[in-house]
């Protein structure tokens, strides 16, 4: 409906898998100005409002369903996210004053708010509110210091999702105002006292339960090497800090009847991506070439996903082509677009979001790519190994979690060398291999990526909640 990575993912595909245990489980979300109206049935359930800087802001309640199912979606209509983009922080409004919030904690702060009083205005009391990432970390703030006065929350409980730590929302400490959350709270105040709130600091100290989305990076995070500042902080939740692998849509990412590629597949006759291949190859303008191996890479274009691991040294020494699908800083858009240009036939840089594209990518490559410095879960490996993609991983989190030698490679050392080296050890599977070959292929497409056991993970956590009693 509205996502720019794995977070979109979760949001859409969890409550899905919970609604099969029986769980009522309802999202809500900014009512973007990106949502397709004609694609999704909206209507209009309800109005709010809420208290900004002692004005009363209001908004609509409107609701729609995820696709497929029966899981209900609360949609906030509000001026802040009528606009296309999900984040504005950043962006120059040229010759406009800028008549919305400042900036993106101030509007994701307005959104958890708003849901909060949503779910009031429908009498509609959660045992758990499953706030995520540093968007709806205020969500506990905004419960705990309510409860004094309200009781509508009083028996619910948060449990706190950790996406990335390498976006944390850190605000003004005018926040604190602004998300009517009591500045006297120890955690708050505490907080505060360097010069701003992090929302995602309050996320983890005041949530009652914390998860992260792959066992590995759970134990990560809490040394310096992967805290991203956080590990102090977190220490102090480790009983309280569980690590759940993200599955992935097994509807939506199935090459026997994904509609955006043209030759259907699957393990019995994974043979045909070679035809995915050549229609790819042709397309980017690539040699084409069925026996060539393709390597490909779909990612945002930052400083974790390490794209710059890939050189020219190591495009020279390696029979291979790449396929580059990713937006992200211009440095590393830059970069893999002079590869390009370097080496038409070889490489195709794909600077944009594309849907249909990153699907036929994992149709027709043969390896695919995910060197990242850290990553707390990682949705890509996974599609991958659906489509009998052999994965070439740096072990790191969730991809140290998902992938091992029965399924792919991976690589400890963040370096090119190391990387090469690793890569030539998978082309060498795979040009005078072919079993062994096809057995990675098929051990990887017949892993279960779904997201059923994730929501029984979730659900166990959801009941140590409730039966916790403070
Ligand atoms: P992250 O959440 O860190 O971006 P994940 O691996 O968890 O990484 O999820 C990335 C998701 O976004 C995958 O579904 C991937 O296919 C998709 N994706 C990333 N970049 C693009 C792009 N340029 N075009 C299409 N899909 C993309």
């Amino acid at each position: 409906m509205a996502k720019t990575g794995g977070l979109g993912d979760v949001a859409g595909a969890l409550p899905k898998a919970l609604k099969k245990l029986n769980i009522d489980a309802r999202v809500f979300m900014p009512f973007y100005g990106l949502v397709d109206k004609s694609k999704y049935k909206v209507k209009k359930v309800a109005s709010a409002a809420v208290f900004i800087r002692e004005k009363s802001e209001a908004f609509g309640i409107w609701q729609t369903e995820l696709p497929n199912s029966s899981v209900k979606v609360y949609l906030i209509k509000h001026r802040l996210f009528n606009g296309k983009e999900i984040y504005v922080s950043g962006r120059i409004m040229k010759g406009k004053k800028y008549t919305r919030a400042k900036n993106d904690v101030e509007r994701f702060s307005f959104f958890t708010q708003s849901a909060l009083e949503a779910c009031k205005a429908l009498d509609f009391q959660p045992d758990v509110v499953h706030a995520q990432d540093w968007h709806t970390a205020l969500a506990a703030d905004m419960i705990k210091t309510r409860n004094l006065s309200d009781n509508f929350f009083i028996k619910t409980k948060v449990l706190y999702t950790i996406h990335n730590l390498a976006n944390q929302g850190i605000s003004d400490p005018q926040i604190i105002r602004y998300a009517k959350i009591s500045p006297d709270f120890p955690v708050i105040k505490a907080d505060a006292e360097n010069g701003d709130i992090n929302f995602m600091v309050q996320g983890i100290l005041m949530s009652d339960l914390v998860n992260t989305v792959s066992p590995r990076y759970a134990v990560e995070i809490l040394y310096h090497y992967q805290g991203a500042g956080l590990d102090n902080i977190l220490r102090k939740r480790k009983k309280d800090l569980y690590g759940i692998l993200n599955g992935i849509d097994t509807d939506f990412f199935n090459p026997k009847n994904d509609k955006y590629i043209k030759y259907q597949y699957g393990r019995e006759d994974v043979f045909k991506k070679k035809n995915n291949k050549v229609a790819l190859q042709k397309e980017l303008g690539l040699t084409q070439d069925e026996n060539i191996n393709l390597v490909g890479f779909v990612s945002r274009l930052v400083w974790q996903k390490g794209s710059e691991l890939i050189t020219e040294d190591m495009i020279e020494n390696l029979n291979c082509q790449f396929v580059f699908l990713g937006t992200g800083q211009k440095e590393y858009e830059d970069y893999l677009k002079r590869l390009a240009k370097k080496y038409p036939k070889k490489i195709s840089a794909n600077i944009f979001f594309d849907a249909a594209l990153a699907q036929k990518i994992y149709a027709a490559s043969d390896i695919f790519l995910v060197p990242s410095r850290f990553e707390p879960c990682g949705l890509t490996q996974m599609i991958a190994m659906r489509y009998g993609s052999v994965p070439v991983v740096r072990a790191t989190g969730g991809l140290d979690d998902t992938v091992d030698g029965s399924v792919g490679f991976k690589f400890k050392k963040y370096s090119s060398a190391v990387l090469e080296k690793i890569l030539a050890k998978a082309l060498d599977v795979y040009y005078y291999d072919q079993e062994h070959w096809l057995k990675l292929q098929k051990n990887g497409m017949k892993k279960d990526f779904s997201w059923d056991k994730s929501a029984r993970d979730y659900l166990r956590l959801y009941q140590k909640l409730v039966a916790r009693k403070y």
